[in-house]
């Protein structure tokens, strides 16, 4: 049995999404003629109370289209030195946007109130101009940690009062709002675009929505498709994205019950240093001295157990819609005997 726990965009549509897919009507979406992506932007935008809605193929396209339509070449972002916007998309703010960036530290890749407030440029012609927050919720490297929504409602307090615009990467927003309760609707009046990840914990095999008011989506349809994320006959992938949207939130709460099962199984092993606290369905640990993450992963891969060596000395487990409670157990065994 192989139990791949490398991430969970490596889950595989249901038969029943794949159904969906199929009976998808479609048209050619770059002349708006697709209704079913269609139904897809304006059901997930309602789901958040924003305007409108666009649906890209990445949750990078997504996030790189609202840096770029927030701001002007030579402002400045406010984001974590962590998050998935500057860590993980090759300098795309600097090369699509031409921006600058402001990198705040804070534990498990959150940034604080204070942090933001302290980190507006004045308006002085020497410093670039601070146009852009952006947060990520859960946080990926952070190991699936869920911002306090008090935090997050008092740093869009402060975009408001400075002119700034927040932008939510909500990659992993479902498994946000699982753990904490609250509503999308709620979230989405928070911010002033948010980004949603399909192919992410809720198991459609491609695509991201970019959620707004419906001006600045209008602004956002022209850059994707000057980033050439403009697709044709796009409402097969939209379909499974709104199969998921129906089947596959609830359900999140297995993957989150199953990833603390593994935290604490790795706490008591004595080859694993250091567990972070598991919120989500991500788990990160630290592997003992003189372990190395690159070694404990060529062990467990032997026994079928994929992960991620996720720097030097982290691995990384993700939960998912394909892992199941009967893999649960194999993976366990195989922890347990692995050194
Ligand atoms: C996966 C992910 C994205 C988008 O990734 P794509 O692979 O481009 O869809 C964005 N932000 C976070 C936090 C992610 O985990």
């Amino acid at each position: 049995m192989i139990i791949d726990l490398r991430s969970d965009t490596v889950t595989r549509p249901t038969p029943a999404m794949l159904e969906a897919m199929f009976s998808a009507s479609v048209g050619d979406d770059v002349f708006g003629e697709d209704p079913t992506v269609i139904a897809l932007e304006e059901k997930s935008a309602a789901l958040f109370g924003k305007e409108a809605g666009l649906f890209c193929p990445s949750g990078t396209m997504t996030n790189q289209i609202a840096s770029k339509v927030h701001t002007q070449p030579g402002e400045e972002v406010i984001l974590h030195n962590l998050s998935h916007v500057y860590y993980y998309e090759a300098a795309g703010l600097m090369t699509n946007s031409g921006l600058s960036v402001c990198l705040l530290d804070g534990e498990r890749g959150m940034i604080s109130i204070q942090d933001v407030i302290d980190h507006i440029n004045p308006d002085d012609l020497h410093r670039p101009r601070t146009a852009l927050v952006e947060v990520e919720n859960t946080m990926n490297k952070g190991g699936g940690a869920v911002y306090d929504n008090r935090v997050l409602a008092g740093i869009g307090e402060v975009c408001r009062k400075n002119g700034l615009k927040y932008h939510l990467d909500g990659a992993r927003i479902f498994n946000a709002l699982a753990v904490t309760g609250q509503t999308p609707k709620e979230c989405g009046a928070m911010f002033d675009s948010i980004s949603i990840c399909l192919s992410k914990g809720l198991g459609a095999p491609v695509g991201s929505l970019l959620l707004g008011e419906r001006e600045f989506i209008r602004k956002a349809r022209r850059v994707r498709k000057v980033f050439g994320g403009g697709m044709r006959q796009a409402g097969y992938l939209a379909a499974a994205g709104i199969y998921a949207l129906d089947n596959h939130v609830e359900r999140l709460n297995d993957d989150h019950r199953r990833a603390k099962v593994l935290g604490e199984l790795l706490s008591g092993l004595n080859w694993v240093e250091k567990v972070l606290p598991v919120d989500t369905n991500i788990v990160i640990f630290r592997v003992a001295f003189p372990l190395s993450a690159a070694e404990v992963v060529s062990r467990i891969g032997e026994s079928g157990l994929k992960a991620i060596a996720f720097d030097r000395y982290s691995i990384r487990f993700v939960t998912h819609l394909d892992f199941t409670e009967e893999m649960l157990d194999a993976a366990m065994e195989i922890l347990k005997k692995a050194f």
